[in-house]
């Protein structure tokens, strides 16, 4: 796909101000500084779109971005920082979930997993949340540039392992960098097939 337009519409601390649901929505959702910002920067190729290394765990918001005037792509607030009090951890559940389970124009979630680390409990149980709820999502393993492509390999092998406790089987997944570009035309041309039919 070839990414003509990309702009920033709207930030939300609340569900009954998102925009109409009228155009398809992907979720771009992981543990704080995962490098989800940089994905949609890296993605939309506009530097700047997302906010980079924001202070996590502060306002919770659900920004909306418009490609190519016909989907969004959705930016929700970064989970599992260690710092983030049990209120604000609280208002996030509610939050977020309220977003992912409702939202009607939603067609799949992108959860961004960091391919340097051990599967998370953080990351299996959010996932496992996704499953219950019926919600179609997939794994974006990020940073992959930061080491060798073997020990990358490992890691989605894991974390698809470990994914099997709760899943029959693994969704699909993504392997990306957001300095090499790497994964950019196989993120991208999965959401122009569900943005086809
Ligand atoms: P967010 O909190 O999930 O939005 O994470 P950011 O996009 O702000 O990234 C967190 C940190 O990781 C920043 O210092 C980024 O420069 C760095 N980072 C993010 N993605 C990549 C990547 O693909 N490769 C490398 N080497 N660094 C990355």
């Amino acid at each position: 796909m070839v990414i003509k337009t990309a702009d920033f519409i709207c930030s939300n601390t609340q569900i009954s101000r998102l925009p109409l649901p009228l155009k398809p929505e992907y979720a771009f959702i992981g543990r704080s500084n995962v490098g989800k910002s940089s994905l949609i920067n890296m993605l939309t190729q506009k530097k700047g779109l997302a906010k980079t290394s924001q202070t996590p765990g502060k306002t919770q918001l659900i920004n909306h971005f418009l490609v190519n005037d016909n989907w969004y792509i959705v930016d929700l607030p970064g989970y599992g920082y260690a710092r983030t009090s049990k209120s604000n951890k609280e208002d996030w559940n509610k939050f977020i979930r309220t977003y992912l389970d409702k939202r009607e124009s939603l067609q799949c979630v992108m959860v961004l997993i960091d391919s340097r680390l051990d599967p998370q409990k953080i990351d299996l149980e959010f996932c496992n949340w996704l499953g219950e709820k019926g919600l179609s999502f997939v794994t974006v393993f990020t940073k992959a540039d930061k080491q060798g492509s073997i020990k990358t390999d490992q890691s989605v092998a894991k974390f698809r392992r470990a994914l099997l406790g709760y899943f029959e089987e693994a969704p699909p997944y993504f392997v990306t960098s957001s300095e090499t570009m790497m994964g950019r035309d196989e993120v991208l041309g999965f959401i122009d097939d569900i943005n086809k039919n």
